[in-house]
């Protein structure tokens, strides 16, 4: 391994050197901490972005993320210590949040935090968009992107693909890059009004289930301190998430308030079957598929995923092989599969019509179904303490939908 690159190297106009053990594309969550776990095991890493784009984001993050990836409190810009679920009917079930918070962050500076970090650990950040990668002619990846000063390319030993949902990387190099399923989100960035309106909670979250609103997702109201997030996700192509929106601004009383931004991107909400190539290339984050069903959650999956996608990079360079580059995803599915399994079927069942929303919303007044939601949540983890829990929620649910209990 050569010397690697001096902490807090940051790019500006420099040359940039011609190899690296590891160019990792995308500095989102999941790119940036790919990059910060390679640079901090002395690892010689690009981190290549694009830059000049906030990516549209809720920004809801649970504890666990905040504890395992060493989240510093002032980048939270709102604690949300309570989740509304609101059915179609209009019928509400406060979840309180007890002893602890969900962090809420602004995208623009927890990415640009995140980045910061990996530079301090010894990546070199490099502003660019991906163009293609290449093989040199001992085989050796290539990566092409084009940045301030033009055209420019360097080699690396293995490459990293964070580059978001309908990420270039996978499908220029990832078999099965096309299998991915998406919802569309959309959401405005609206500024807090000086008097808010009546029953708003700067500490609570809502969750709008409801048909007018999304015929196969949920409509969010989340606060951020002086800003909201609001809005809405399908994977209908004809539905309108902008008139949805609206809506929905209506209803909570803010659709007068100043609109800050409105933006909108995909969410894949299937892993990839495949994360790598067997050679040299690993996804990580929406590029490889991995935000919750159900709930649309991919901050702390994309960095649970980027520290993955590092660690397997790393062990085939200690191992001078590429067999444990498949590690990450198999790795991820150990720890993540079963809730996503879960979610997933959740998602199936109850997110159909509106009658079924509104016994999904009835369902969440139960305290098994509460605390399942708050383990998998907050904790990324189930309780196997408690497999009869399990049991129970599973045939509630059943009475459910079968329609022996009333909503
Ligand atoms: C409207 C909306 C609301 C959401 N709300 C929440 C929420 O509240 N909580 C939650 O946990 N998740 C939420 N998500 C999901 C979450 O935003 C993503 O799962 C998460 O950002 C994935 O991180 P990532 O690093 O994999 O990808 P991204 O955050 O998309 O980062 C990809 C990076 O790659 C860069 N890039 C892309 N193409 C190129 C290229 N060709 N060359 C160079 N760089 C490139 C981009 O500029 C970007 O910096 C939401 C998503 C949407 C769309």
């Amino acid at each position: 391994m050569t010397d690697p690159i001096a902490p807090n190297a940051r790019h500006v106009d420099a040359p940039v050197p011609d190899a690296f053990d590891a160019i990792v594309v995308g500095g989102g969550p999941a790119g940036a901490t790919a990059a910060h776990e390679l640079a901090h095991r002395g690892l010689r890493v690009l981190l290549l972005d694009r830059a000049g784009r906030i990516k549209p984001c809720g920004g809801a993050i649970p504890p666990r993320l905040i504890a395992d990836f060493a989240i510093p409190p002032q980048l939270l810009v709102a604690h949300a210590r309570c989740a509304r679920m609101v059915a179609p009917s209009g019928q509400r079930v406060d979840i309180p949040i007890e002893g602890g918070f969900v962090g809420m962050v602004d995208r623009e500076h927890f990415d640009e935090w995140l980045r910061e970090r990996a530079a301090a650990a010894g990546t070199l950040r490099v502003d660019g968009k991906f163009e293609r990668l290449e093989r040199d002619a001992d085989g050796t990846a290539v990566v092409h992107w084009r940045g301030g000063q033009g055209a420019a390319h360097a080699r690396a030993r293995f490459v990293v693909g964070a580059d978001g949902a309908r990420s270039e990387v996978a499908r220029q190099a990832i078999e099965g890059w096309d299998r991915g399923k998406f919802v569309f989100a959309y959401h405005e960035i609206v500024a807090k009004p000086d008097l808010p309106p009546a029953g708003y909670d700067p500490s609570r979250c809502d969750v709008v289930y409801d048909g007018t609103l999304s015929p196969d997702f949920y409509g969010w109201v989340f606060p951020h301190g002086n800003t909201l997030s609001i809005g809405t996700g399908s994977a209908d192509k004809g539905f309108s998430l902008r008139h949805a929106t609206a809506l929905l601004r209506e209803r909570v009383g803010l659709a007068g308030a100043e609109t800050v931004r409105r933006e909108g991107a995909p969410i894949p909400l299937k892993a990839l079957p495949k994360w790598d190539n067997g050679r040299d290339v690993v996804l990580a984050g929406d590029a490889a598929g991995v935000v919750a069903p159900a709930s649309g959650e991919g901050i702390y999956y994309a960095m649970a995923s980027g520290r993955m996608a590092a660690d397997s990079v790393a062990q085939c360079i200690a191992q001078r092989s590429p067999a444990p580059l498949a590690h990450a995803r198999k790795q991820f599915m150990k720890e993540h599969g079963r809730v996503f399994w879960i979610l997933g079927v959740m998602q199936h069942f109850w997110y159909r019509n509106d009658r079924r929303r509104e016994r999904f919303v009835s369902i969440c007044r139960d305290k098994d179904v509460q605390q399942l939601t708050f383990d998998s949540y907050m904790h990324k983890r189930l309780t196997r303490k408690r497999p009869m829990a399990h049991v129970r929620i599973f045939f509630k649910d059943m009475a459910h939908l079968l329609g022996l209990v009333r909503a």
